[in-house]
């Protein structure tokens, strides 16, 4: 399973990555806010510990802004010791879980196991925006006014799910290409847009809505 570690502490992240990946987990590591919104929105993570004290954005407006797009990735949050509010503020943005700080990583452990526990017992049922339905199951969608159904290639499935959990906003390209390519790959905008026009074909032409020299919207007329 594959967590995303979004800590700024080098030493704590290096040590927690370890032992994460000791316990068998995948770990991709973030030190920076807007980072780690972006690598959170990006790939499809068992769970997240998340720091909430990381320059950039904060962890908790990082949060904040992942379950407003409707992100409901299982987030343990590190605070500050003794700070109650932090919790409290943790909480309502969405946490599942805490853990202050300093912590022993056989609890941090603990919990996360719980949370996946908890995390794969949870009901998620399709993600249905704009007259679509997404099965993240199979990865395939279909369009609830024809009851048509397509399979979707995996790089569709990511590039449809980010559009319908950001539906009426302008995403720009370089913002969707993170979607389309492995982190590391170049950026080529067209081939963003090949795959745009590809949902297109499948899906309806009025469903991506181009918006020159800004990027795309996705289901800006029925949201
Ligand atoms: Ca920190």
């Amino acid at each position: 399973m594959r967590l995303l570690l979004a800590e700024d502490d080098a030493a704590l992240s290096g040590r927690l990555r370890t032992e994460l990946e000791q316990a068998g987990f995948a770990v991709d590591v973030a030190a920076e806010g807007v980072d780690a919104e972006f690598m959170g929105e990006s790939e499809p993570y068992a769970a997240v510990v998340l720091d909430l004290g990381l320059p950039g954005r904060s962890g908790l407006e990082v949060l904040r802004r992942w379950r407003a797009a409707g992100n409901p990735v299982p987030v343990l949050i590190l605070t500050a010791r003794d700070a109650w509010h932090e919790k409290v503020d943790g909480f309502k943005a969405g946490a599942d879980d805490y853990l202050g700080k300093p912590f022993h990583v056989a609890e941090l452990l603990a919990r996360l196991q719980a949370l996946l526990r908890r995390g794969i017992a949870r009901p998620h049922g399709p993600l249905r925006v704009a007259g679509l339905e997404l099965d993240e199951d199979t990865q395939a969608a279909r369009v609830l006014a024809t009851d048509e159904t397509f399979d979707l290639t995996g790089t569709e499935f990511r590039l449809l799910r980010y559009f319908m959990r950001h539906p009426g906003r302008v995403l720009s390209k370089s913002r969707l290409a993170g979607q389309v390519y492995d982190f590391d790959a170049e950026r080529d905008s067209n081939v963003l847009e090949v795959y745009i026009n590809r949902l297109r074909r499948k899906l309806g032409r009025e469903l991506i809505v181009t918006r020159r020299g800004q990027g795309y919207i996705f289901g800006a007329g029925d949201a």
